[in-house]
């Protein structure tokens, strides 16, 4: 297990063709990615519930559940409705294309295609749902947060984070209003399959806050009662 599991992205690839699904698996990994795979379409809405990813990259071809379908059930929950989806198919024909935008895939590639390609469609996706993680700089308020350099600054001042602290605010950056739970925060900060106590969240954030307000202002950090924690 890695030291920082969950600050990779995580993409799922459901294709039925084992030597594609491999490859596309292989190269997603090499550019840091964690990947989960699916063969077909009941295993791929199951592993999309028990193990969401950031972006789902989604044969339109399967057995059983196709991908039209599959699709259609993740626009359908509001838990999954926004998650970015890559269709891949073999159809080529511009009214597919259409149909697949149509349901609510957030885009198309057609096979064959460079994996290149793929990977940068990957990454544009990332970035609209996940920018920490492909070099963008976050902001909120006076606080700059870079993935590239690790470097934290408020109202310019750089300040001073730990690994898991700088993580957490990462995360938190990324949704700023959104509350998130404690076992949210431990999926995304330390990993699923990482054992840590819950209450190891709330020293983390306490560590947090006392480094964002090192060189003065306001206390960012919400505690939502019985829910968790915020930003802003
Ligand atoms: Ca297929």
């Amino acid at each position: 297990m890695s030291q920082r599991p969950s600050l990779a992205p995580h993409v799922l690839v459901v294709e039925d063709e084992p030597a594609q699904r491999e490859m596309l698996a292989y190269n997603l990994e090499a550019e840091g990615f964690r990947v989960s795979q699916a063969a077909d379409g009941d295993e791929g809405l199951a592993s999309v519930r028990d193990d969401p990813p950031d972006v789902l990259v989604l044969d339109w071809m399967l057995p059983g559940v196709s991908g039209i379908e599959i699709c259609r059930r993740i626009r359908a929950r509001p838990e999954t409705r926004n998650l970015p989806v890559i269709m891949l198919s073999a159809r080529s024909e511009e009214v597919d294309r259409v149909r697949g935008l149509e349901i609510g895939a957030d885009d198309y590639v057609t096979k064959p295609y460079a994996i290149a390609e793929l990977l940068a469609r990957v990454r544009a996706q990332l970035r609209r749902v996940r920018p920490s993680t492909v070099g963008q700089v976050l902001e909120f308020g006076d606080i700059m947060l870079d993935a590239e350099t690790h470097r934290v600054t408020r109202g310019g001042q750089s300040l001073k984070l730990g690994p898991t602290e700088f993580r957490l605010l990462a995360a938190l950056m990324e949704k700023p209003g959104r509350v998130w739970s404690r076992e949210q925060l431990l999926d995304r900060v330390w990993g699923r399959d990482i054992y840590v106590d819950t209450r190891t969240v709330d020293v983390h954030v306490g560590r947090l806050r006392k480094a964002l307000m090192a060189e003065g202002g306001d206390d960012p950090l919400r505690t939502v009662r019985g829910a968790g924690y915020s930003l802003g």
